[in-house]
């Protein structure tokens, strides 16, 4: 796998443990982009010379091929945006801030990343609503339990819930959580940010009413995300900003807004970003989907097995169900110091909250140390890793 990523050919020693804050890219995706540039530079949507003509039909394209990626009924239900975090605050603003009246609530969990909390927490605080929280088991698994009493007791207007944990890896079990909304008139948004590039999305299947994910942490460009919504719920929310590409008819005094998708992507998109970001689904599909998975949970188990038998380390994050995530912290040593010796080793990890603060005050700790692994990592990055956390136990010694 390594051979299709350039970054590994620049620095060969390099031990990238850090997807689940962005992934590497592949030559197509990086080719893509350049050659969109190249050879097909023009805005969208907008002239009839032919270059425009191409460059929006490889735009509309990637629409099509990301409908037919989450198996969703419409292209017109895929909306572009600049990642997961603009995804969640268009719908915090068109949805949630439209619906929500004074003593209503959304409910969230404890592991949310702050990109599917503050949003939902502002649009709270300005609506006088509630944010509730789902709690989190000791082992990082969602407390379940709860979810029912919480959906009946209040007046929930949406639930937004992340499908992988970013900072536990636990995988939640978004299709019994939707089911459960359901049954009580609730919608469901789902943050797909950690599972998009690894599990397969059946929007109609999970019968799941929003999802957002971003291009960056799936082999694709940065500033790009997708924003799936059900059609029927869409068409009911207004546009959440204003401009160009967005409109049917304007005059000083009145506009008549676009049609879906339109009507949510005011101005110029990041049209080379869409359509490298086309690239990278191709590149998914062609990844042995059951091999991969099979692989990243082989590298988990075995980073666990020989991470526990250093002394004084702690796994955070014990869930059965758990993607290519591993936090953990190293006795008195302060994860930033960790992060800082393993990096002189070219062995890049993060340290820190993870943007989940939080879900670390909830669990009493100032932050972890994340190894996160994808398709390019093997055995030896993870020999790597546990010889360089061991060197950092030496260290701390001395
Ligand atoms: C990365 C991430 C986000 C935010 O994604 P951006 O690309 O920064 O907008 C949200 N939720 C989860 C679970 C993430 O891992």
């Amino acid at each position: 796998m390594r051979q299709f990523f350039p970054i590994f050919e620049h620095y060969p020693d390099l031990v990238y443990l850090d997807s689940a804050a962005t992934t590497q890219k592949p030559r197509i995706v990086i080719e893509a982009e350049r050659y969109f540039y190249e050879w097909q530079n023009a805005n969208v949507h907008r002239s009839i010379y032919p270059l425009a003509a191409t460059a929006t039909a490889a735009y509309e394209d990637t629409r099509e091929k990301t409908r037919a990626f989450l198996n969703a009924r419409e292209a017109r239900e895929i909306i572009f945006t600049r990642g997961t975090t603009e995804s969640a605050n268009l719908v915090a603003q068109s949805y949630a801030g439209e619906r929500l009246e004074e003593g209503d609530a959304l409910l969230i969990s404890a592991m949310e990343h702050h990109s599917n909390l503050i949003p939902w927490q502002q649009v709270c605080l300005r609506k006088k609503a509630r944010l509730l929280v789902i709690p989190v088991n000791r082992d990082g698994t969602l407390d379940m339990s709860r979810i029912p009493e919480l959906l009946r007791k209040n007046r929930v207007k949406l639930l937004a819930i992340s499908h992988i944990s970013n900072t536990l890896g636990t995988i939640n079990p978004i299709s019994d959580i939707i089911a459960l909304a359901h049954q009580h008139g609730t919608p469901v948004f789902v943050d797909a940010a950690q599972s998009a590039a690894s599990m397969r999305l059946d929007v109609q299947a999970l019968d799941v009413d929003f999802l957002a994910f971003s291009s960056h942490k799936m082999f694709g460009p940065t500033g790009v995300g997708v924003l799936y919504g059900k059609s029927e719920l869409l068409e009911t929310m207004p546009p959440w900003q204003y401009g160009g590409e967005m409109i049917r008819d304007v005059t000083f005094e009145h506009t008549v807004f676009a049609p879906l998708p339109q009507k949510f992507e005011a101005g110029t998109p990041n049209i080379a970003g869409v359509v490298a970001f086309s690239a990278a689904l191709e590149f998914i599909a062609g990844l042995d989907r059951e091999k991969i998975t099979g692989q990243s949970r082989a590298l988990l188990d075995y980073a666990t097995d020989e991470l526990n038998r250093i002394p004084g380390l702690t796994i955070i994050g014990q869930a059965r169900e758990k993607a290519g995530i591993l936090s953990f912290t190293l006795a008195d040593a302060h994860p930033h110091d960790i992060a800082t010796i393993l990096s002189e080793q070219q062995i890049c990890i993060r340290a820190g909250h993870h943007c989940t603060q939080p879900l670390l005050d909830f669990l009493d700790l100032p932050g972890t140390a994340r190894a996160s692994f994808s398709v390019y990592n093997t055995e030896a990055d993870v020999v790597r890793l546990v010889k360089g956390v061991r060197e950092v136990l030496r260290l701390m010694g001395d």
